[in-house]
């Protein structure tokens, strides 16, 4: 169903890339930008971690990590898999021998740390294995495990270093004839990270795996994960996509996938909930009234927009892109459908009404629905509409009262008080 999100096609373009398969995930060379997201339970806890990786997809992620830490992790790795909703990668951290494991499990993708996997011969053993057996690995480097040579030799963590580090295991995978590879240069600060991507995206061709690495709880986790990834993706940079938070994975996966469709690179599969930021003329707490639809709504994965405005005056016009809306009039609401006002409720009927119109909607589609709309509402949107405006009048905030007050305060300043 359209609406009045950002196109894709108005970012930068994005970049050309080789194209790899984590499963059936197809990343970079032109294909959709996939969410991520990571299991937090023990790998080896076989119903637990299914239960959040079904609640992962569930919420938006295409592909799930797991660690895989130690034997028992990979011996669970290998009935997770098998059952998994989407492909599974795991995640090595310090020995060969579990990325071993891990694709003897049958994993459909691996990360390795160059910063802390270091042997060259095992880095090479492990990358024929990989090949052999048609698995990608990303080459997930982080500024925060940077490899310590790489560290002394640039002075610090730099994007120079960083990509440096992917360039040196992407050389020794080549050695081996593997090449089926995406890269990562995490960092938790967003301007390091930003920098080291635009150098990583110059000097590879390469799908590149984006994320602020170690961004801490939300809200500020969140703005932090945004402000790098958005801030690429808007560049055409990256093929795949996680936040990485201190809170439940779900709210990564989440994240990912509303970053995705508010920029138009997704297909929106959720509601996506706006609201007027409200004023003077608001007839309802728009604030509550918007937290009451959006708890309603959003388990019910409708894939619609719609706005909660706090008046019948400019709501309706102003959210005429919504595919659905409800708008405050005197004690009561006024739903629309793109801008035209199909019912009028009693207030307290508003958010009930919102639902059972938007599972209609989705159901019926626009053009039944607003066939279907009550002849008389849009008569009665337009009563209260006047009658608000003769009560409120035109600027129910007094903004341009107080703007004359300035200016005739201004205005008498004597000469000397003018600067
Ligand atoms: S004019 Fe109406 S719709 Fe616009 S911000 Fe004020 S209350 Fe909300």
């Amino acid at each position: 169903m359209g609406c009045m999100e950002t196109s894709g096609d108005l970012l930068l373009p994005r970049r050309n890339t080789r194209q790899i398969h984590v499963g059936g995930v197809a990343i970079g060379g032109g294909a959709p930008v996939s969410v991520q997201s990571m299991t937090t339970t023990k790998t080896a806890d076989v119903e637990g971690t299914l239960a959040q990786v079904y609640e992962l997809a569930a919420a938006g992620a295409d592909i799930v990590r797991c660690t895989c830490n130690e034997e028992a992790a990979a011996e669970g790795l290998a009935r997770i898999v098998p059952r998994s909703p989407v492909p599974i990668v795991a995640d090595i951290h310090f020995h060969h021998e579990m990325a071993l494991a891990a694709l003897e499990a049958g994993v459909q993708g691996l990360r390795l740390n160059p910063g802390n996997l270091r042997k060259e011969s095992e880095i090479k053993l492990v990358a024929g294995e990989a090949r052999d057996r048609g698995v990608p690995i990303r080459i997930g480097v982080n500024a925060g495990s940077l490899h310590p040579d790489l560290y002394k030799r640039y002075g610090g963590a730099t994007p120079e270093a960083l990509v440096e580090s992917a360039r040196i295991e992407l050389a020794y995978f080549e050695e081996v004839g593997f090449s089926d590879v995406k890269i990562s240069v995490k960092a938790s600060s967003v301007a390091l990270m930003i920098a080291a991507y635009r150098l990583a995206a110059d000097t590879f061709d390469h799908p590149l795996h984006l994320g602020v690495t170690e961004a801490g709880p939300p809200p500020a986790g969140l703005l932090k994960g945004t402000a790098g990834i958005a801030t690429l993706l808007a560049e055409g940079i990256g093929d795949t996509i996680r936040y990485s938070l201190t809170a439940d994975p779900v709210e990564e996966a989440r994240a990912g996938r509303q970053l995705l469709e508010a920029l138009g690179l997704r297909e929106r599969k959720g509601l996506d909930l706006i609201a007027c930021p409200s004023c003077g003329r608001a007839q309802v707490d728009v604030i509550a009234v918007a937290k009451a639809a959006q708890e309603a709504l959003e388990h019910r994965n409708l894939p619609i927009q719609v706005a909660v405005m706090g008046c019948v005056v400019n709501g309706p016009g102003e959210a005429r892109g919504a595919d659905l809306g409800i708008a405050a009039g005197k004690q009561k609401g006024h739903l629309f459908i793109r801008g035209q006002i199909v019912r009028v409720v009693p207030e307290e009927e508003m958010v009930d009404a919102l639902v059972s119109e938007a599972e209609r909607l989705v159901e019926e589609g626009v053009e039944a629905r607003l066939a279907a709309a009550d002849a008389s509402a849009a008569a009665e949107a337009e009563a209260d509409r006047r009658e608000l405006l003769e009560e409120k009048g035109d600027d129910p905030n007094a903004s341009e009262v107080r703007i004359e007050r300035i200016r005739r305060r201004l205005d008498d300043r004597g000469p000397d008080d003018r600067g």
